[in-house]
């Protein structure tokens, strides 16, 4: 049976698969997408057909803008990509970072990465960050500081291995990926020893709801639950800029 998508995302179980993606789209979009792009496009007038095919991915994801920047960098033979536009340049260097520092201290702690590449594209949004697999969204809000965007980066990063590896239902049991997802980001930052969630103060939300428990009540609280419950909270000082929620 089919989920229905929420707005506030964790609306999608699926199995793995194997995915062979052509689209002809304007040529001069830039394009992030699930899997390694096979040859070049093919250009006719002021279209372009691109080929992706990507395997093992319970997903695919993909994200244009003709004004998206690239820079690149390769860990553990893993090419990492940062799609940015030109309001997100001054994140564009610290996600990269991040993405390679991510890479590295979690393949060595939760196993290898088993795909050839990584994107990571900054976008509109309020939502902090998005998870897909080969492809993480970055949504700086508002003036984030950049160590803020580090750290969502490397909670998005760290669902490549909860949920996209290990195959938890987000669905049923949110909390699954999204605590070890916060977990890895308390590793990459550095400061796991702050983790720490506090139980929520209406009963009815409970770790292991499912998430439409906390969407079928998104406007009388529920999706703040959700996060409340889902997330690490913030300490005093380093961590306030965490607040803001990330898928
Ligand atoms: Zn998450």
């Amino acid at each position: 049976m089919l989920t229905p998508s929420y707005p506030y995302g964790e609306s999608f179980y699926s199995l793995s698969g194997k995915y062979d993606v052509t689209v002809t789209t304007d040529k001069n979009q830039v394009i992030a997408a699930t899997g390694e792009e096979i040859g070049k496009p093919v250009i006719k007038g002021n279209k372009a057909t691109h080929r992706y095919k990507a395997s093992d991915v319970r997903d695919f994801a993909m994200e244009m803008n003709p004004n998206y920047r690239v820079i690149s960098s390769k860990v553990k033979g893993i090419k990492v990509n940062v799609y940015y536009s030109e309001e997100h340049s001054k994140y564009a260097a610290a996600l990269l970072e991040s993405g390679i520092d991510s890479l590295a201290l979690f393949s060595e702690k939760f196993g290898k990465y088993p795909w050839p590449e990584l994107d990571i594209v900054t976008m509109e949004g309020w939502f902090g960050g998005m998870e897909y697999p080969q492809l993480v969204m970055i949504s700086p809000a508002g003036d984030r500081p950049l160590d803020w965007a580090k750290s969502v980066n490397a909670h998005e990063i760290g669902h490549q291995w909860f949920y996209g590896i290990i195959g938890n239902n987000e669905y049923d049991e949110p909390w699954l990926d999204e605590s070890f997802a916060s977990y890895a980001a308390a590793l990459y930052d550095g400061d796991l020893n702050e983790l720490k969630v506090a139980p929520h103060a209406d009963s009815y939300y409970h770790l292991s709801s499912q998430i439409s428990d906390f969407t079928d009540r998104a406007d009388e609280g529920g999706i703040n639950a959700y996060y409340s419950i889902n997330k690490v909270e913030s300490t005093p000082s380093s961590r306030n800029e965490k607040t803001v929620p990330n898928e």
